[in-house]
């Protein structure tokens, strides 16, 4: 009999396998990004089935195999994801599949994997604003990752960046302003209070950021620049991002 090995996990990927299972791509705290396989889990009484939703936080029992794990036990640890909450949930989907698309199987990342438990469980809780912890979550795995947007120089001729409106070439990875933005294909708008709030942001001071009340054109425009920043840097785009993109034009359509 193999020994279990226990360890905690986010879902961020899952799709259905021979007659009943399903693999699963989880997020562990200390073997970092593993897939799983979990047998009999699309069975309509399936034990262990709520811990091994999209999302959810899971205290795992995994049994190691020749090829990949099998799980012995998954049980549901953290706030139940509120599923019904399609932002949330989109915003939650634009999580797991960044986290997914810059991990490598079999790395622990402990750094990353405390950021995005934290961001999960405030993303999960009704009393948060999910969309801001998507945002400095992003923000902070460019920092980990070590592609953080410049935010002092333009990006094109070098000079300091002022308090002033421009925008964000996110091929460049960073803001231009002046005769730098006129011209450019694919640059996004980045105004003065965008620059500050990444600004903040690369300070790293979170409490100040979540006291500030964001109007939605502003939320909108940190949220696009620093996804599209990471799309670029991952060179994929990021279907979720879509999907958010979409249900924020439903929840608040432009005239
Ligand atoms: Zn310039």
């Amino acid at each position: 009999m193999p020994e279990l090995v226990s360890d905690e996990g986010i879902v961020l990927r899952r799709r259905a396998f021979a007659e009943a299972d399903r693999i699963l791509v989880i997020f562990t705290r200390d073997q970092g990004k593993v897939s799983v396989l979990a047998r009999g889990a699309r069975r309509a009484k399936a034990r262990n089935a709520a811990g091994l939703d999209l999302l959810t936080r899971s205290e795992l029992l995994l049994v190691p195999g020749r090829g990949m794990a099998v799980v012995a036990q998954a049980r549901a640890v953290g706030l139940p994801w509120p599923g019904a909450d399609i932002v949330r949930t989109a915003c939650g989907a634009v999580l797991a599949e960044l986290v997914d698309a810059t991990l490598e199987e079999g790395h622990p990342e402990p750094e990353l994997y405390r950021l995005v438990a934290t961001a999960r469980e405030r993303m999960a809780d009704l009393s948060c604003d999910a969309r801001l912890e998507l945002a400095l979550s992003s923000f902070q795995i460019a920092a980990i990752g070590g592609y953080l947007p410049e935010l002092h120089r333009c990006a094109i001729c070098g000079e300091e960046l002022q308090d002033r409106d421009g925008g964000f070439l996110p091929a460049l990875g960073g803001m231009v302003q002046g005769g730098c933005w006129n011209a450019q294909l694919g640059v996004l708008p980045c105004s003065a209070p965008s620059l500050r709030i990444l600004r903040t942001m690369a300070a790293g001071d979170l409490s100040l950021l979540r006291r500030l009340r964001w109007s939605e054109p502003l939320r909108d425009e940190v949220e696009s620049i620093l996804l599209a920043h990471l799309e670029h840097h991952l060179d994929r785009p990021l279907k979720a991002a879509r999907i958010l993109a979409e249900f924020r034009e439903v929840a608040s359509p432009k005239a």
